[in-house]
């Protein structure tokens, strides 16, 4: 294993417009990804798995939803501190912030802003923590950067949704819950 020793220079005098809010949100995301990230990502990434055991680790920092007001289960922070948040995990490892950009932007949000009281209340705590994990399949084997040719599709079976289709390079989709319907809006 490989120690960590990422100091970060800071040249422009950036940390000038953070508060104090902001930095100890960035130390303790920067301190976990040299803890436990850096050491292992390198031996998970050439066996292409995902190291399971860090999603705790994620929600403790806050990066699962830190915009997301704190009745949901979200860190309620702001959207500087989701980006250095995002930024620590990313200098650590791409993939492992996409796991939590995803869960975050595209599961999460849509949840807090198109969903209905039951849908959040029912999801995003859980998002929040890490016990559950989502995704969001956009990208299809043949439309990749057009999502208006897409063909699948889902019915309404009243007590179900039938979906067919393919989709591929969906972030968190092998580890990801299957949901079930709740209410609708
Ligand atoms: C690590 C990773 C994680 C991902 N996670 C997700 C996810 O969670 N959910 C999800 O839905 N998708 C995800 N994707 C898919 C990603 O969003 C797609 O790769 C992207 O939409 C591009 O599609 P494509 O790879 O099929 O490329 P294509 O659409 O086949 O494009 C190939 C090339 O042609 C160019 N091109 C395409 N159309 C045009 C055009 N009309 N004019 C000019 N140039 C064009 C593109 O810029 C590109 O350079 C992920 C991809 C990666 C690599």
């Amino acid at each position: 294993m490989k120690a960590d020793l990422f100091e970060a220079p800071d040249y422009y005098n950036l940390d000038d417009l953070l508060s104090e809010e902001h930095k100890l949100v960035r130390s303790a995301a920067r301190d976990w990804v040299k803890r436990d990230v850096s050491p292992i990502i390198e031996d998970y990434a050439q066996r292409a798995e995902f190291p399971t055991q860090i999603i705790g680790g994620l929600a403790e920092i806050g990066a699962f939803g830190p915009y997301i007001p704190v009745e949901y289960g979200g860190a309620g922070l702001d959207q500087i501190s989701y980006g250095l948040i995002m930024q620590e995990i990313e200098r650590g490892d791409s993939g492992v912030r996409s796991t939590a950009s995803v869960q975050s932007s595209l599961v999460m949000y849509p949840i807090w802003k198109y969903g209905n009281e039951a849908q959040r209340q029912k999801y995003l705590p859980k998002l929040a923590s890490g016990e559950w994990i989502g995704c969001f399949g956009l990208t299809e084997p043949d439309h990749g950067s057009n999502p208006g040719g897409m063909t699948t599709n889902f019915k309404d079976m009243g007590d179900h949704y039938l979906l067919n289709g393919a989709k591929m390079w969906i972030s968190n989709s092998p580890i990801a819950q299957r949901g079930r319907r709740v209410g609708k809006k």
